[in-house]
């Protein structure tokens, strides 16, 4: 299955990963803690299974973030790279540092509660006001 690997790493490159297969899940995230994370105003996320994912050469530097999650970066340059749940068996990478970025469209914004008010959104995908999935969150469209 090596035509559906995927390969990415950060900027200074000390930090490279592999994924196997398609994620489940890409999203655009809006919530302030990616914001401050990565100094942009949103993220864009990839889910995978974490058997799926490889860290080749130096893994990256895990900093808990939140009750319920962990970062994780470079210890070299900084990069954002992963954010996951300690106890999951899933794991999101930044789509950003993928080698081919264009590879993997988001197919939802979630935490849009908090999107920078100056960034217009023109793409027709489902927004969610928090959290992915729950009806109540959902902007109407
Ligand atoms: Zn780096
Ligand atoms: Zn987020």
């Amino acid at each position: 299955m090596s035509s559906t690997r995927t390969d990415g790493g950060c900027l200074c490159g000390a930090v490279r990963f592999r994924a196997d297969g398609p994620p489940s899940h890409v999203n655009f995230c809006h919530c302030r803690m990616c914001q401050k994370a990565s100094g942009a105003p949103m993220m864009a996320w990839a889910t995978y299974e974490r058997a799926k994912v490889a860290f080749l050469g130096t893994s990256p530097k895990m900093r808990r973030s939140s009750a319920v999650a962990e970062r994780g970066f470079c210890g070299e340059c900084g990069s954002t790279l992963v954010w996951r749940r300690p106890e999951a068996k899933t794991i999101d990478l930044a789509v950003a540092t993928f080698d081919d970025p264009n590879a993997l469209a988001p197919s939802e914004h979630i935490w849009t509660e908090s999107r920078a008010r100056w960034l217009t959104l023109t793409d027709h995908l489902p927004r969610y006001r928090r959290r992915h999935g729950s009806d109540e969150d959902k902007e109407a469209s």
